[in-house]
């Protein structure tokens, strides 16, 4: 294992702690206009009867309307040629359904497919779909960028650039269901760039979106936001009736460890988002990205048993992506290897996460970074 060396022990002083934007935020950044495509379906379909109803349109019509907007959706209401074109039109008018342009895909040697998406203010954000069997894990971004500097990932180094809404979120969905409605998710992990529980109420809006029968129909169990522990989102999250799935990004066993590779532990320490884990009903994990000399020896391996028994949670290892973090060295492959059997000899299950898509970037913001680097290549 990794850790030997005394020297790999020493950490760089951290960054300076950026301001953390507010869990209920006041959109001011270029936020898009809100769209029937931001609303609950509940709320759409309350939308939509009201419109038709000033237009004396007969109830049936308002039954054709919603399934467009998730369930069988529609780039523009045009393509509803099951509607006269008359109204066709006024839709449109009234009710545009907007759209991410979809800047690149990339396609990885293991099927993993890597998207790049452009929002209307240009901002980029990431989307990777992983193909397992009859499972199609899509991992989704919240926020354009996150303010939260995690030192070995791509995106913080990026810094916060805005929340997304929820169109923007859910619509990573829609617009994979538009291209292909095979491609649909079967899986929704909030892993992708930014941190969603600083971004509760669209991710609130998102989650019904994508659960309800009336939008996605993926169910809660199937959707799996992941933090590090964002106190009151996570009581949020918990409030909630459904069981959604909760992962939490620990990546060290223990509180001054942790500060080392994530600057918010300082703001939730690690007991305290422990003890608002405990209100979750369903089983959660520990994301555990394991770095060569930082979090990776047998001493790590034994606490993290510790913290896993007794939150009664699984282990996901994750093979350190190297582009997130130039200064930080992967833990050899035996090493994972060994730290995985060390925790499940002592009776934690643990997952070693394969790098899926290592070829495409598919790691959290890199895709952006790269994409960002190549243009001011060109420009220079
Ligand atoms: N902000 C949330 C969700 C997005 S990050 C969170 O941190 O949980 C999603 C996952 O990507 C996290 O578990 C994070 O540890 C992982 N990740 C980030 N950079 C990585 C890298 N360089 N290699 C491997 N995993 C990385
Ligand atoms: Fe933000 Fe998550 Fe990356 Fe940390 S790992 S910087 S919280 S996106």
């Amino acid at each position: 294992m990794g850790g030997s060396d005394g020297k790999s022990r020493l950490v760089p002083p951290l960054p300076p702690f950026p301001p953390i934007p507010p869990i209920f935020p006041r959109m001011t950044r270029a936020a898009p206009a809100p769209t029937l495509l931001d609303l609950t379906p509940d709320a759409a379909a309350e939308a939509l009867s009201a419109w038709a109803a000033e237009r004396k349109l007969p109830a049936y019509r308002v039954r054709q309307l919603l399934p467009r907007l998730w369930q069988r959706p529609v780039g523009s209401w045009q393509e509803a040629t099951e509607l006269p074109a008359p109204l066709r039109a006024e839709l449109d008018r009234d009710f545009p359904l907007p759209r991410l342009a979809q800047e690149t895909v990339q396609l990885s040697a293991d099927g993993t497919r890597k998207y790049l998406w452009k929002l209307h203010d240009g901002e980029l954000i990431e989307s990777v779909l992983i193909p397992s069997g009859a499972r199609r894990t899509l991992c989704i971004s919240s926020q354009a960028g996150c303010a939260l500097g995690c030192v070995f990932c791509a995106t913080g180094r990026m810094g916060f650039r805005r929340n997304l809404g929820a169109f923007e979120i859910a619509g990573q969905i829609r617009e994979l269901v538009l291209a292909d409605p095979a491609d649909k998710p079967t899986n929704v992990v909030f892993m992708g760039m930014g941190e969603p529980l600083l971004n509760w109420p669209a991710i609130d809006t998102t989650l019904t979106i994508l659960n309800r029968p009336e939008g996605f129909g993926i169910g809660a169990r199937h959707i799996t936001v992941s933090t590090v522990g964002i106190i009151p989102g996570m009581d949020a999250l918990a409030a909630r009736p459904e069981q959604f799935r909760l992962a939490i990004s620990l990546h060290a066993p223990s509180s001054a460890r942790r500060r080392d590779l994530m600057p918010i532990e300082k703001k939730y320490p690690l007991e305290d988002v422990l003890r608002a884990a405990g209100a979750f009903r369903k089983r959660i994990t520990f994301e555990y990205v394991l770095i060569a000399g930082k979090n990776d020896t047998e001493a790590d391996a034994d606490e993290l048993v510790g913290l896993a028994r007794r939150m009664g949670a699984m282990v996901n290892l994750l093979p350190l992506h190297p582009g997130g973090a130039p200064g930080l060295t992967p833990t050899a492959p035996l090493a994972i290897r060994d730290f995985a059997d060390r925790l499940r000899a002592r009776g934690v299950e643990a997952v070693v996460r394969r790098s899926r898509g290592l070829d495409i970037s598919a790691a959290c913001g890199q895709l952006r970074v790269e994409t960002e680097r190549k243009k001011r290549a060109v420009s220079r």
